[in-house]
């Protein structure tokens, strides 16, 4: 049974979809959460959280925030860069469209964003400590938005560099990839991109925070203890088949093809 008794985690985006049920199943695990967001969460913390403003893009911000928790808690066991913008209505994502202005603020808040925590909470971190960087199926290969798709490999990038420069004072640094999942960042999602998107996903089907939140999780806690810089997709088998789904239901069950 996965334990984090005692271990003080800290969270970014703590206020939005896949945030609330992260909170939840790590304060289910007994650990003290640090909930951060730009906004308030609209749910009461469960116990053992505590809210925190912080926007990740301030580097002011993440000191009041270390300054805060080492006065307070002592050593930081996690961090979960989870915060991230999506900024994709219409056409508005793709590469000819996207603004300068949107380009800017995605990898603002999807990669500055949690750099400048690495560097703020690392040095309150000891041997067990990890980091759970929230990547994307968008940084694995081509993406219909184009400034997020390449703010999510700039994190992947981002969480490698920090396995390797991390690992020898103890702290693992891993990215997970989920696909697709029904959360506040996806509700003005058209239809018939859901639809498409479930026609490329093995498992047939979007997926739920209740999916992507164990393992966290499970990164998160000492089960894991060896390993570090892994990207790991939690979608459904969605990358597995780089795209040859279309082609096997195309030929149906029986026909092996050529
Ligand atoms: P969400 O929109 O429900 O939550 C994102 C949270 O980040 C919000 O509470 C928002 O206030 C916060 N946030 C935005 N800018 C911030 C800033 N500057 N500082 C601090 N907090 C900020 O979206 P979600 O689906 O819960 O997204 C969580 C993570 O999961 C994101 O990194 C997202 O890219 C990733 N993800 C989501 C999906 C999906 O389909 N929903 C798929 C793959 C990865």
């Amino acid at each position: 049974m996965t334990s984090l008794a005692d271990k003080t985690v800290v969270l970014t985006g703590g206020a939005g979809g896949l945030g609330r049920c992260v909170t939840a199943v790590l304060a289910a695990h007994d650990a003290r959460v640090v909930v951060t967001d730009v906004i308030e969460p609209v749910d009461e913390l469960p116990p053992g959280a505590e809210f925190h403003r912080l926007d990740v893009t301030s580097p002011q911000e993440w000191g009041v925030l270390a300054r805060t928790l080492q006065d307070r808690h002592g050593p930081v066991h996690g961090l979960v860069n989870n915060a991230g913008i999506l900024r994709s209505r219409g056409q508005s994502g793709r590469l000819q469209h996207v603004s300068l202005e949107d380009w800017n603020a995605l990898l603002a808040v999807n990669a500055t964003g949690p750099m400048l925590g690495i560097q703020a909470l690392a040095p309150l971190m000891t041997e067990g400590g990890s980091i759970v960087n929230i990547g994307s199926v968008a940084g694995a290969g081509a993406h219909l938005a184009a400034g997020y798709g390449v703010s999510k490999w700039a994190l992947r990038g981002l969480s490698r560099i920090a396995s390797m420069e991390l690992g020898s004072a103890g702290i693992r640094v891993n990215s997970i990839m989920p696909g697709y999942i029904e959360t506040p960042m996806q509700t003005r999602t058209p239809e018939h991109f859901i639809d498409a998107w479930v026609s490329i996903v093995p498992m047939g089907r979007v997926g739920t925070p209740d999916d992507v939140a164990p393992l966290v999780s499970f990164l998160l806690s000492d089960e894991s203890a060896w390993l570090s810089g892994a990207d790991i997709p939690v979608d459904g088998g969605t990358l597995a088949h780089v795209g040859l789904k279309v082609i096997s239901d195309a030929m149906g069950a029986e026909d092996g093809g050529a």
